[in-house]
């Protein structure tokens, strides 16, 4: 579940390189293409969960890309161009862009951007998913929005199954402090790294056997938390 493909579409070896290091802090793995005719085989090689397209490409336009794009694949495209008339925007999104970053663009604006694609693909995923996600006795079934331990139901509060959600979408790599508090509660908690520790430990006593020696909820000293399963 953690496996989130991306492919960066940019002609400019600095752009490219400050998304896909953008994108990597994010989890994604990150493959580049710096012409159309790159991005092409390998959008039909890597089947990438999100693309991030310039559109000014040496061999072509990336409005093109789009429309070809669109005759095999929903896959959500954000736009990176320093086109920035109206017309040139309304042409990419007419055909098929999903959003449109206009350069130069930040740190932030691009993370936002890829974080609502991020989320509306986790939410496509999970519900296509028929099967649980499980690790040692517990099993949890999204859709139903229902978890268990051993077979036995756990109640836990909608902060708690955020949490552990989050924790699921990432299996397997560290999750900061400030990571979690700004996907589970949002922007503005950074500084109240309790609320992490507190909703952690409650998490903890429900789904580890052992809430002071635990096997899958797992603290990283001074960095934050991962789940392994
Ligand atoms: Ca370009």
């Amino acid at each position: 579940m953690s496996n989130w493909n991306a492919l960066v579409v940019e002609d400019e070896p600095e752009i490219r390189h400050f998304v896909r290091k953008t994108l990597e802090s994010e989890g994604w793995r990150v493959y580049e293409a710096g012409s159309m005719q790159s991005a092409t085989r390998q959008a039909a090689e890597i089947t990438p969960d999100l693309i991030l397209l310039d559109l000014g490409l040496p061999d072509g336009d990336g409005v093109n890309f789009v429309s070809a794009l669109r005759q095999k694949s929903q896959v959500p495209v954000i736009v990176l161009s320093a086109r920035n008339l109206e017309r040139d925007k309304v042409a990419a999104l007419d055909a098929g862009a999903d959003d449109y970053l206009s350069k130069p663009f930040g740190l932030a604006e691009l993370l936002a951007r890829v974080r609502v694609v991020k989320r509306r693909l986790t939410l496509a995923r999970m519900a296509q998913q028929p099967e649980t996600f499980k690790f040692g006795a517990i099993e949890v079934d999204p859709p139903a929005r229902r978890v268990s331990k051993n077979g036995a139901l756990v109640h836990l509060t909608p902060i708690e199954y955020k949490l552990l959600l989050t924790l699921i979408e990432n299996a397997g790599r560290v999750l900061t402090h400030g990571e979690l508090l700004r996907r589970v509660w949002g922007p503005g908690r950074i500084e109240q790294g309790y609320l992490v520790r507190i909703h952690m430990s409650h998490l903890r006593s429900k789904l580890e056997d052992d809430p002071t020696q635990p096997v899958h909820l797992i603290t990283e000293a001074g960095i934050g938390y991962r789940l392994v399963d």
